[in-house]
């Protein structure tokens, strides 16, 4: 299902990564481009020139409505905020879509293409139903919201052939400007409070995440996390098979899959494309923590699903390195240890991380606050934390949380990162740890996460700590 470009008026919204990338791609396919971003053409240079020559036609540090209801298409980068234009443009007929539904029109019948959203998890879940899929052997893209290939790069990509096999992060935000969008196989890997400054309710985020499925028919697959009950209340009318991954002891779901007994096997029972019962060693994986047996078992399944086989499941997930940014060891100090976690931008994924953590630790946190609740990362902190030292935007509001808990370690504000470090490094003696998982966005001191985590390395040098070796992948983080 191809569209024809040729001579249309196509406005891009956003130029951050995707949005070059979209401008490239349409002025390709002979379209005349516009350009929009709200940030002035002084901050934009950069990626200016890396559109120089095709002929785009520029309108920064503005949007003009008048572009928007006289083009014939408008496509959305990942992230941008809500506009009037865009109403606009919808009530004079434009069709408005993100970058991925346009992906997704373009690739050729017979891709598996296996979509990935969720709360947390999914950039993890992405990134290793990549690997099983890259071990296949068969042309395979993995990409999306992850790392630095937008999903409109899959098109020109040697995997968007029939037999090719396209793996995609993507976001709610993209989620809710689709209309056709159909993944073979949809994962959902939970739900839980994060942007709830954009998307207001629960129901409504819940939703968003649900139409991951909102357009499969019926052979396609639906891959749900049992245990998260706003996940299972979307999986409820999903059209195709619909496969749960359950990681809570004692769980064996019919179809799908589970952790055996022992802990040492995950289970596939039922999955279409699989035998009737698999089972694979936890050991493969070096990624460890509960829910990155959860992450690992919906990899498992929709690597499954579109034909890759068991030994090259079995290959692709013992080759697996975490993805840097993610409870990633960084420094060490006279056996005092020091974890970027920066990539834990919501309480969730805070309270993932540090649960049942084998050391005591001081955590570093703070940001821009999303609107939720901070008590279950405070919940999960019990019986582990010695201290807390907070950062930006959000510090005010999570020292009322600790008071409000009645938390009795000590809460520490802190002027920026490498005061951050010093202070959480004060706190330690040897045998305990400083995390850096901020359960907050970055935006009010750093660039992304990346950026956050990277000062976090320096500060952790700055102290005296020996750094630990960056793993492979450090490019695989942008946004
Ligand atoms: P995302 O791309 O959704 O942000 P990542 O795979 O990058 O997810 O993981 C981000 C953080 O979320 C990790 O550092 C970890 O603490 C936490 N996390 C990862 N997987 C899960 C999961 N399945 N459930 C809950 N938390 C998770």
């Amino acid at each position: 299902m191809t569209m024809n470009l040729d001579g249309r008026k196509v406005v891009v919204v956003g130029l951050a990564l995707t949005g070059v990338a979209l401008a490239k791609f349409l002025a390709r396919r002979g379209a005349r481009v516009v350009v929009t971003d709200g940030k002035p053409a002084a901050a934009l240079a950069e990626r200016m020139k890396l559109l120089d020559g095709l002929g785009i036609t520029w309108e920064l540090g503005g949007h003009d409505v008048a572009t928007f209801t006289s083009a014939d298409l408008v496509v959305l980068s990942p992230g941008v905020p809500d506009l009037p234009e865009m109403k606009a443009a919808r009530a004079a007929g434009v069709e408005v879509i993100a970058e991925i539904e346009l992906a997704y029109r373009f690739l050729v019948p017979g891709t598996e293409l296996i979509a990935i959203t969720g709360t947390n998890g999914k950039s993890t879940t992405t990134a290793l139903a990549g690997a099983l899929c890259a071990a296949s052997g068969r042309p395979s893209f993995c990409g999306g919201n992850l790392g630095n290939m937008p999903l409109i790069d899959a098109v020109d990509h040697p995997a968007n052939v029939p037999g090719g096999l396209i793996v995609a992060e993507v976001a709610a935000f993209m989620l809710e400007h689709c209309s056709s969008f159909r993944p073979k196989v949809g994962v959902l890997t939970n739900i839980t409070e994060d942007h709830l400054d954009r998307f207001g309710t629960m129901q409504v985020y819940a939703e968003m995440k649900g139409r991951v499925w909102a357009w499969q028919g019926p052979g396609d697959v639906a891959i749900a996390n049992a245990a998260d009950p706003w996940v299972v209340q979307q999986a409820q009318h999903v059209p195709g098979a619909r496969c749960w991954f359950d990681s809570r002891p004692g769980a064996s779901p019919d179809r799908g899959a589970f952790v055996s007994e022992d802990r040492k096997q995950l289970v596939l029972r039922g999955v279409p494309g699989a035998d009737a019962e698999e089972r694979y060693p936890v050991d493969d994986l070096v990624i460890v923590g509960n829910h990155n047996l959860e992450n690992a078992m919906a990899s498992y399944m929709a690597a499954r699903a579109v034909g890759v086989s068991v030994d090259a499941v079995r290959a692709g997930a013992r080759g697996y390195r975490p993805l840097p940014h993610r409870m990633e060891r960084v420094g060490e100090l006279r056996d005092i240890l020091f974890y970027d976690d920066s990539k834990g931008t919501n309480v969730a994924s805070v309270a993932a991380s540090v649960r049942g953590f084998p050391r005591p630790l001081v955590l570093i946190a703070g940001g821009v606050d999303k609107g939720g609740t901070y008590q279950p990362m405070l919940e999960a902190l019990e019986g582990v934390c010695k201290g807390i030292v907070l950062i930006g935007a959000a510090a005010p509001l999570i020292r009322a949380a600790c008071a409000e808990r009645g938390v009795t370690w000590p809460v520490i504000d802190a002027t920026d990162m490498h005061d951050a470090v010093a202070r959480a490094t004060a706190l330690c003696v040897p045998g305990d740890a400083v995390v850096l998982s901020p359960a907050c966005a970055s935006y009010d001191m750093f660039d992304n996460f990346g950026h956050r985590g990277r000062v976090f390395r320096d500060a952790v040098s700055a102290v005296g700590a020996t750094r630990l070796d960056l793993p492979a992948g450090e490019a695989a983080e942008a946004r």
